[in-house]
């Protein structure tokens, strides 16, 4: 079993990763319940929200406000920033961009769900900004995990014209490299190209590893977690 994680978050002791696809479909509970008992995370300490392709954030500084939002219906959102020990956050994926952010000494963290509309209305710096507004300290860096890459992530115009910056054409086709755009995005918000570090995973092109929404045409969906013990 191959979990995909950042050795850099790794050496920090944040319990984090992308599950393979192995794993089975992260939407079932059955699933996730499975994952966070091998890994020795309680799952009632991580944040769940309903994703919707936005880009509203929510801040989450502790295990009882966490226990309060899973009490409640799911808030409708796509990232999460926690700060606090022995909690965390989850999002599910297929295709779209998992991206983890944390401070100098992994404090505070973001979790965010990016897709195309994600990035396109700037979550991925919309994340780093609301991290420093909760209290994000020093240098911040940022992982981005497996995802639909350049190589797959075909468009029409009506996409490809949000990503003025980062189409690539060959052929007849136009593709969009999210990477390029998200790096835009997090060297603007002062976080030094050295400090993101981009899974060169693709889900489209590794039906070994992944489940692609593009690919597959199902529901079925890998999770990516963080936790601080
Ligand atoms: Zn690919």
């Amino acid at each position: 079993m191959n979990l995909f994680t950042d050795t850099r978050l790794t050496a920090l002791g944040i319990l984090h990763a992308t599950t393979p696809c192995v794993m089975g479909n992260m939407r079932l509970p059955q699933n996730t319940q499975k994952l966070f008992e091998q890994q020795n995370i309680p799952e009632s300490h991580i944040a769940r929200f309903k994703q919707i392709h936005s880009d509203t954030l929510v801040c989450v500084s502790g295990l009882s406000q966490v226990q309060t939002l899973l009490k409640q219906p799911l808030l409708e959102a796509d990232g999460w920033i926690i700060s606090g020990t022995q909690i965390g956050a989850a999002i599910l994926t297929a295709d779209c961009v998992p991206l983890i952010i944390w401070d100098e000494s992994a404090q505070v963290m973001g979790l965010s769900h990016c897709g195309w509309r994600g990035v396109a209305a700037e979550l991925p710096a919309k994340t780093a900004r609301q991290m420093r507004s909760c209290g994000a300290q020093g240098k911040l860096s940022a992982w981005v995990g497996p995802h639909i890459q350049g190589c797959c992530f075909e468009v029409q115009d009506d996409v490809a014209n949000q990503f003025p910056n980062a189409v690539q054409v060959r052929g007849n086709k136009k593709f969009v490299d999210l990477n390029q755009e998200i790096l835009r995005q997090l060297t603007q918000e002062n976080i030094a190209p050295q400090d993101i570090v981009f899974s060169k995973h693709c889900t489209y092109c590794e039906p070994e590893n992944f489940f692609s929404f593009r690919r597959d045409h199902t529901k079925d969906a890998l999770l990516t977690f963080v936790y601080k013990p």
